[in-house]
């Protein structure tokens, strides 16, 4: 998979202390309670994207279980994820608890949420880039499939980061 618009728009974690985090989830949790019905098509998009992203995780999961318990670089100990803000705005509108600090607080930093056994978070609650990110090793294992996964996955992948930006485009309208 490309990039796309998936490169993060600052070059650093936003919300990188704790109470930074927390304010921000305070802020958009008080404008969901405040403008709850002007936000019914916002959470309508971010159901459609949340069945999207649910549809993709079975090929996911079974593409890491042939893949990343042997694995001699996980791509979890040296990535640089963070949350956006259209991943928090997604999780909100889901009533999905958001976890509860940033990934990272610095650039140089390993995620918080992985661990030996990889991530800790479940897949749903994780950032979008770490769903959007197939490794080499696993972009070519599914290429070779010749199956159509492939594709399927690239195409599935697009449509939710377009719902995405729907989704963000609608909450802000709702809350203006
Ligand atoms: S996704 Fe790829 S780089 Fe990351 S742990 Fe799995 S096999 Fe390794
Ligand atoms: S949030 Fe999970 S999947 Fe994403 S980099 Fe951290 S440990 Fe890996």
């Amino acid at each position: 998979m490309q990039a796309q618009d998936a490169a993060p728009p600052s070059l650093s974690p936003p919300w990188r202390s704790v109470a930074a985090w927390q304010e921000a989830n305070a802020s958009i949790d008080f404008h969901l309670k405040r403008y709850y019905s002007q936000l019914k098509a916002a959470m309508q998009i971010a159901r459609q994207t949340r069945e999207r992203l649910e549809s993709v995780f079975p090929l996911l999961d079974e593409i890491c279980r042939q893949t990343c318990p042997w694995c001699p670089d996980p791509c979890c100990l040296t990535a640089s994820p963070w949350y956006d803000f259209r991943d928090l705005v997604f999780l909100h509108l889901n009533g999905l608890a958001p976890p509860p600090a940033q990934a990272i607080d610095s650039l140089k930093a390993t995620c918080r949420y992985a661990s030996l056994r990889g991530c800790t978070l479940p897949r749903i609650a994780r950032p979008w880039i770490c769903t959007w990110y197939l490794c080499p090793v696993q972009s070519r294992r599914l290429r070779k499939a010749g199956n159509g996964r492939w594709g399927q996955l690239g195409g599935m992948l697009t449509e939710i980061k377009n719902s995405r930006r729907q989704m963000e485009d609608a909450f802000i309208r709702g809350i203006s």
